[in-house]
Formats: C-alpha cells, structure tokens, sequence
C-alpha cells in the first residue's frame, strides 16, 4: 500500500486539488491494483493566521512517513509571499532533497499554443531545485539609509550541479530526447555559473550519443519562442529553471495545463507533486480554474509510485477531453473546474471498460 499526503494549500489549491482526488478515488474504485491511500492535511496560509506558522513543528517528520506527496498551490494576500514560499514549500523541498524539479512542456492535441509555429512542441525542464540563486543567505547594511546595501548569496555545488546535469542526461537517454541544451550566463555571473558550466561538460562527455548546447539564459529565453520545436531537454538553474518554466507552460497553453514534479531520484524520501500555477488569487472561489496541470500532476505522481498504466489513462483522458474541447476559459471554453474534472473521469473509466 503506497501512502499519499495531500497539500491542498490556498486558493485555487483545494479547488484543483479536489478534481484530482476525486479522479484518483475513482481509479482506485476501478481497479485492485492501484494500491494507494491518502491523508489530507490543512496546513497553508489559513493554518498560519490560526497557529502562527504555515505547517506544525514536527510536520516534515509526519510527512516522511509518506511515500509521496500532493501539493496544490499556496499564497495569500494575508500572509508575505516570502513566507508562504520559506516556511511550506522550501522546507519541503530542502529537506527532503527534492533537488531536481521536472517540468515538461508538452503541447497537447487540442491546446493552441500562442506562437505560430505549426511543429510540434515537445520539451523537458529539468530544474535544479535546492540550491543556487534561491537562498536566504546574505543581508542588509544601513537598513533605511541613503548607503543602503543588499546582498544575496549563490550557492552552487559542484555535486548539486553534476547530479542535476547527470539526471538531465540519463533523461534524455531513457525518453528518446537527442539533446540537452544547458542554461547559463557565465558571462556576467563569473563564479558559480563558471562552475555550473564545467559541470554540465563534464557529465556531456559520458553521453556522447547526445547532443550538448550551452547557451546564454537570455538568448534561450528567445529562442524558446522562436523555435521552441527545437528543444529537448533544457536543463537550468533554479532561478534560470523557474523563469524558463513559466515560458514553457505559456509556450504550450499556460500554467492551467502545466504541471511539475520535485523529485528526490534516491528515493530516500518522498517527492512531492504540483502544478507549475500558484494560488490564483484572481479567479479564486469562482469554480473556473483550470484542474488539468494538478490532475496531470497526479499522473506524474502515480508513474513515479510505479502505476504506468493509471499514469498514462489519466494522460489520455486529459488529451481527450482537450481534443473535445471541454476545456475552462484560461483555454477559452467556458466550461468550470468540476466540469473538466468530470470529463477527464467519464473518459478514464471508459479506458478502463475498454480494457477489460
Ligand atoms: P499564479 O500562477 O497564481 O497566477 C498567474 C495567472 O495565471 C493568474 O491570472 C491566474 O488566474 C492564472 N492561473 C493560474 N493557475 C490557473 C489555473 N489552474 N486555471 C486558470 N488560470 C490560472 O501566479 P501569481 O499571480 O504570480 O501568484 C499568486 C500567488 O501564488 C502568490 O501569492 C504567489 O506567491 C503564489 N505562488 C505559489 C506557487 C506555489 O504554490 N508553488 C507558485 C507560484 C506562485
Ligand atoms: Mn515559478
């Protein structure tokens, strides 16, 4: 039996995070071999205004007795972003080394993309996700003052950049992509994107069949639009990796249909699972978000729990019912976040009557 912790979270969290329950409790009726339960926890931004921290003490402790994680969305206007994002999300990740962020950008049938370019967009983030440029190490001198100073540190490491770039490749190899393109800019930042190049070097000669480009942050960031068809695997920074992953979502349809993994490759403790969107505080309450990146999401969870096949009928059912058109107004349909939920369930249970 694998167990599942659940983070609803804020927002539009629970309302994308409910679609995605429900759609696994109904695989779960349909079949003995998805052996999974779920627990629910409420923390987030109205579990802080109550008890003055976002989630309990010994929290990372409970949810290390899971296998793997559901996380919605957090964020809201109550509570300073940096502590919504410092005191439930980092711990999460940090502590249980969830150093790569894997975040596909995947045009699906059905899904039109902004750009003009008719070749099909197929491409793979993967983001280094513990380290580097997000780091609350550095400070202030002369707080309000006219000689007012900010620093804030970058931490690198060559083991963290060599995993991260080592997992991008064997990616690579094992999913047919032919090649990985590296972000940098070593130009201007001399130290630690010095140090991120040579690593991704390095690793690029042990896989000689693949094809290895390093190309400076800003004119990827161009080219992802130009020609995104081009890319295969992208591997980056954190900071690098999240901005490029935003690009990517928009590139493909948006953030309603992009999801995310954050993934501990050892296995020595749980990875945790949620889409790319944050909390969504404009739509919120009106039942019109998009369920597909959290649902989509679960998928990812599930093929990483070893349920292939549940992964790939959720995936299906997903393209089906964008193919259908039965899609929220961030896709430009007019149906409502329930209502994509159930028709992403009706396709999944016919997969599953045709299977038998
Ligand atoms: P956001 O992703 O919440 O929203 C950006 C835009 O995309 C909004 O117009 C929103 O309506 C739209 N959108 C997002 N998800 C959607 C969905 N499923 N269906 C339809 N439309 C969708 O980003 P933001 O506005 O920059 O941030 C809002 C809050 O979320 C902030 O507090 C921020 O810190 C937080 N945030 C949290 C995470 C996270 O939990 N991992 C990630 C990003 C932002
Ligand atoms: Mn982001």
């Amino acid at each position: 039996m694998h167990k599942i912790a659940v983070i609803p979270g804020d927002g539009i969290g629970p309302e994308v995070v409910n679609e995605a329950l429900a759609t696994l409790e109904q695989l779960v009726e349909n079949d003995d071999s998805l052996s999974v339960e779920w627990e629910v926890f409420d923390w987030g931004s109205e579990y802080y205004l109550k008890h003055g921290r976002m989630m309990p003490e010994d929290s990372l402790d409970q949810l290390k007795a899971f296998d793997a994680i559901l996380f919605g969305a957090i964020g809201d206007a109550r509570v300073p972003d940096d502590v919504t994002i410092w005191e439930l999300i980092m711990p999460i990740r940090k502590e249980f080394q969830q150093y790569i962020n894997y975040r596909p950008a995947k045009q699906l049938d059905g899904i039109q993309s902004p750009l003009h370019s008719k070749k099909e967009i197929d491409f793979v983030i993967i983001r280094e996700n513990a380290e580097g440029e997000y780091s609350n190490m550095g400070g202030h001198l002369y707080k309000n003052t006219h000689q007012e100073v900010a620093v804030q540190n970058t931490v690198m490491t060559r083991e963290g950049c060599e995993k991260v770039g080592r997992y991008a490749f064997d990616f690579a190899r094992e999913n047919n992509y032919t090649s990985v393109t590296s972000a940098t800019k070593s130009n201007a930042i001399v130290h630690t994107m010095e140090l991120w190049d040579r690593s991704m070097t390095n690793v690029s000669h042990d896989y000689s069949e693949i094809a290895f480009d390093s190309v400076y942050i800003d004119a990827l960031a161009a080219s992802m639009v130009q020609q995104p068809e081009k890319f295969g695997v992208v591997v980056a920074s954190n900071l690098f990796g999240d901005i490029l992953s935003d690009l990517g979502s928009a590139v493909v349809g948006g953030l309603g249909v992009s999801p995310s993994a954050n993934i501990n490759p050892e296995g020595s403790y749980p990875s945790m699972f949620e889409p790319v969107h944050g909390s969504a505080p404009d739509i919120v309450g009106k039942g019109i978000a998009n369920p597909i990146a959290q649902i989509w999401s679960l998928a990812l969870l599930l093929d990483h729990l070893g349920y292939t096949k549940h992964s790939n009928i959720i995936l299906s059912a997903i393209e089906s019912t964008v193919r259908d058109q039965v899609v929220t107004p961030d896709l430009g349909g007019s149906y409502s976040t329930k209502e994509v939920g159930q028709a992403i369930r009706d396709r999944a249970a016919a997969a599953f009557q045709e299977a038998e």
